[in-house]
């Protein structure tokens, strides 16, 4: 599938839209947008997991038609919050996904992880827009989220930076005509460590990271580098281009957020300051452009631009990714499942941050998947990787030595 450019809306109207993990990061960035702009939106659909306060502000704020929240003994609690706000409150899957049905003009796909892709393809199925940050979704579905798409005739604009610059930077030109994409990659916080200090890390260094505020999942993915290797995954199947033509960079500054070399030898570059409110403006107001309060860069300024190449032996994350995208089928649904169990597993200190990408390996070399046809065999999948991640958790032994957040990680 390539991100097609979406039809537009109704001229004049506001959009309607939906904010699928409204309290989440990306869901901040996108309601920041939408309070700053409220005669050209209309909210539809609010969701989070848990987080009863925020979502219950945020849609006392934005007066959405539902608020739903997924853990379904919270209802009481946003059903009290909401009362008199004439917002209807509702909770647990099904309300879930009959809210990312609504039909919209853009509904965002904030969900972090495979959680997400369920709902996101409900919103897939009946929005005119998807903008899509979840990229777990196509990291863990692909084929099945592309089927659904295609037959949808539902147009999908990436919210991802990297993919969101690729996007831009196709606009008009031919698929043929492209030679490489090149994404761009910070390098994150542990970019100038050794392996041997990376062992010692804690979970509050891996969030920390030096160019993006993120939620906790997505931040250490980009201090392993696992989600440059995911980024790669979603832009395969976002572009159609085959994984030898996805080169990775690393790129300090965050300035560039990722190229396409085409076959004159140009290279086009979306460039930007770090802040992940310009691609969701994109997305909310493609094919059209809306002003947004992100700083400005200042060419005078900019010292210099670097890039240098990914070290895979440091970061062996990036090279499983590609390794499970070129062994196909179910290879990149258990990669992102043994991914997220291992990543909340480092976050909840019961291993190190070396062992994410040991567990992903042992995932990897051990399981055989059967490729996805549907949903239901994603979601079989994904348990199946999930199973596979504790096991090789439990297989490491490890155990956290009581101490502050530097505690070491031990082996027994
Ligand atoms: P956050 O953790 O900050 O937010 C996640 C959101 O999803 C929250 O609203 C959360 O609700 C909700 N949520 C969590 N679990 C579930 C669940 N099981 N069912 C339904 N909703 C759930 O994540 P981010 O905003 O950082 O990331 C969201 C997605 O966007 C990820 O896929 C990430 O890779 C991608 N992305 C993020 C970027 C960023 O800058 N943050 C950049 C590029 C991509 P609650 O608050 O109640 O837990
Ligand atoms: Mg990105």
């Amino acid at each position: 599938m390539t991100a097609r450019i979406p039809k537009s809306g109704q001229a004049g109207a506001p959009r309607r839209i939906s904010v699928l993990g409204a309290t989440g990061s990306i869901g901040s960035s996108t309601l920041d947008l939408l309070k700053r702009d409220r005669s050209s939106f209309a909210v539809e659909a609010l969701t989070a997991h848990e987080s009863v306060e925020a979502l219950a502000a945020a849609a006392r704020d934005l007066r959405p038609a539902v608020a739903v929240i997924g853990k379904p003994e919270l209802y009481g609690a946003l059903r009290e919050a909401l009362s008199g706000s004439g917002v209807e409150a509702a909770a647990g899957k099904d309300a879930l996904l009959e809210a990312a049905a609504r039909p919209v003009d853009v509904a965002v796909g904030g969900i972090v992880g495979a959680a997400g892709l369920e709902p996101t393809l409900a919103a897939a199925r009946h929005a005119r827009v998807l903008a899509l940050a979840n990229k777990e979704c196509l990291v863990c579905a692909g084929e099945v989220f592309k089927a659904e798409m295609a037959k949808s005739g539902t147009s999908l604009v990436p919210v991802d930076s990297e993919h969101s610059a690729i996007f831009q930077a196709l606009a008009g030109e031919r698929a043929e005509r492209v030679e490489r994409l090149i994404l761009t990659a910070s390098g994150g916080p542990f970019s100038m460590l050794t392996r041997a200090e990376m062992a010692d890390v804690s979970p509050k260094q891996a969030v920390s990271h030096p160019k993006w505020r993120m939620g906790a999942k997505i931040s250490v993915d980009s201090a392993t580098m696992m989600n440059k290797g995911l980024e790669v995954i979603e832009a395969f199947h976002l572009f159609a281009t085959a994984e030898d033509r996805i080169d990775v960079v690393i790129h300090p500054q965050s300035v560039i957020h990722s190229m396409v070399a085409f076959c004159d030898g140009a290279v086009l570059a979306q460039m930007g300051a770090p802040d992940m409110r310009t691609p969701i403006a994109v997305a909310l107001a493609w094919p059209d452009r809306m002003a947004t309060p992100v700083k400005r860069l200042d060419f005078a300024r900019l010292a210099a631009l670097t890039f240098s190449p990914p070290d895979e032996d440091r970061f062996p994350c990036l090279g499983l990714a590609r390794q499970a995208l070129r062994s196909g089928g179910g290879f990149p649904t258990l990669l992102n499942a043994a991914n997220e169990i291992a990543v909340r597993a480092f976050l909840r200190r019961e291993i190190g941050f070396l062992d994410i990408a040991e567990v992903v390996e042992r995932v990897l070399a051990s399981e055989t998947p059967v490729a996805p046809h549907d949903v239901a065999d994603v979601l079989e999948l994904d348990a199946q990787g999930r199973r596979a991640a504790r096991a090789a958790i439990g297989g490491l032994g490890r155990t956290i030595a009581a101490s502050s957040d530097g505690g070491r990680i031990r082996k027994v």
